[in-house]
C-alpha cells in the first residue's frame, strides 16, 4: 500500500487490516506511515512501515524486497501515492510537471513492476491503482495531474491485457473529490470520504470477480 500515512491510503490500509490482511505501508513521511502501522497492529494484524518515495526506482525496489521478505508475496498491491501541483500550462515549471508525472504515473508503474514477477509466479493477486475522475476530463490549472491520471488508466488497461490468464488482475478506482488534505486549495467541495473510496478498493481487491480485470471504476459521489 503506497501513500498509506494519511487520506485515502490510510483509510484503505485500515480497511484491508479489518478484512484480515497484514499490511505494508509505504510513504515518504516516516511518522505518518508508522502511525498507521500502530493502528493496524492494534487491530491484531502485522504492519510494516517503510519510508519510500515511489518515484525513485531504487527505493521502490528496496522497499518491495523488504515487503516480500517480511510479509511474503502480496495478494493485494494498492498504488495510491499521489500529489497535485496546480499551475496553468503557460507558467508551469519543469519541476512541477516532472514531480506529478513521476509520482502519479511512474510511481504506479514502479510499484506494480516491483511486485508483479512474484505475484505472477504465485498465480494470484490484484494490483489496484488509485486513478481519479481527472483521468476522464480536463481541469484548468491541473494539466500535469490530469495527464498523469489519464496515463494511469491507459497503463492499467495495458497491464490488465498482459495479465490475462495469469491469475493476477489489475483494476483502477477513480474517485471524484475526496475529503483529504489533497483537496485543500482545489476549489472543489468533497463529495465522498476516504472510507467510501476504501470500500470500493477493498471490493476491487478482495471481492470483485476476476472478470473485472482491466476495469476502471468511477466514483461520482452521492
Ligand atoms: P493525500 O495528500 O492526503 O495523501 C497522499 C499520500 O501519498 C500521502 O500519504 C503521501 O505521503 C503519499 N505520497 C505522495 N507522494 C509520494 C511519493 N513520491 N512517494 C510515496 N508516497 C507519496 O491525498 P489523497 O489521500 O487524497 O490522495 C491519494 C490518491 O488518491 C492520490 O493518487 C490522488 O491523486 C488520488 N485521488 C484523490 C482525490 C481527492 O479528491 N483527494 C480524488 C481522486 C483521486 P508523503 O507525502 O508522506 O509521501
Amino acid at each position: 500500500m503506497t501513500g498509506a500515512g494519511r487520506g485515502i491510503g490510510h483509510a484503505v490500509a485500515i480497511a484491508l487490516a479489518h478484512r484480515g490482511l497484514d499490511v505494508a505501508l509505504l510513504g515518504r513521511t516516516a511518522e505518518e506511515v508508522e502511525r498507521t502501522a500502530g493502528e493496524i497492529v492494534a487491530l491484531g494484524r502485522a504492519a510494516l512501515a517503510l519510508r519510500c518515495d515511489v518515484s525513485h526506482s531504487q527505493e521502490v525496489a528496496h522497499a518491495s524486497a523488504r515487503v516480500v521478505a517480511e510479509l511474503g508475496v502480496p495478494t493485494v498491491v494498492v498504488a495510491n501515492a499521489g500529489i497535485v501541483r496546480r499551475a496553468r500550462v503557460a507558467y508551469m515549471s519543469d519541476e512541477d510537471w516532472g514531480a506529478v508525472i513521476d509520482t502519479n504515473l511512474t510511481g504506479v508503474f514502479l510499484t506494480a513492476r516491483a511486485f508483479l514477477p512474484k505475484m505472477i509466479e504465485h498465480k494470484r493477486g490484484r494490483v489496484i491503482a488509485i486513478g481519479s475522475i481527472s483521468g476522464t476530463l480536463g481541469t484548468a490549472g491541473q494539466s500535469a495531474y490530469c495527464a498523469s491520471k489519464w496515463g494511469v488508466i491507459g497503463f492499467m488497461k495495458a497491464l490488465a491485457e498482459e495479465l490475462r490468464a495469469t491469475g493476477v488482475q489489475a483494476i483502477t478506482v477513480m474517485p471524484g473529490s475526496v475529503d483529504t488534505p489533497m483537496l485543500d486549495g482545489s476549489g472543489f467541495r468533497p463529495q465522498m470520504s476516504p472510507e467510501d473510496v476504501a470500500k470500493l478498493v477493498v471490493y476491487s481487491a478482495l471481492d470483485a470477480p476476476s472478470a473485472m480485470n482491466g476495469s476502471a471504476v468511477e466514483m461520482f459521489g452521492p
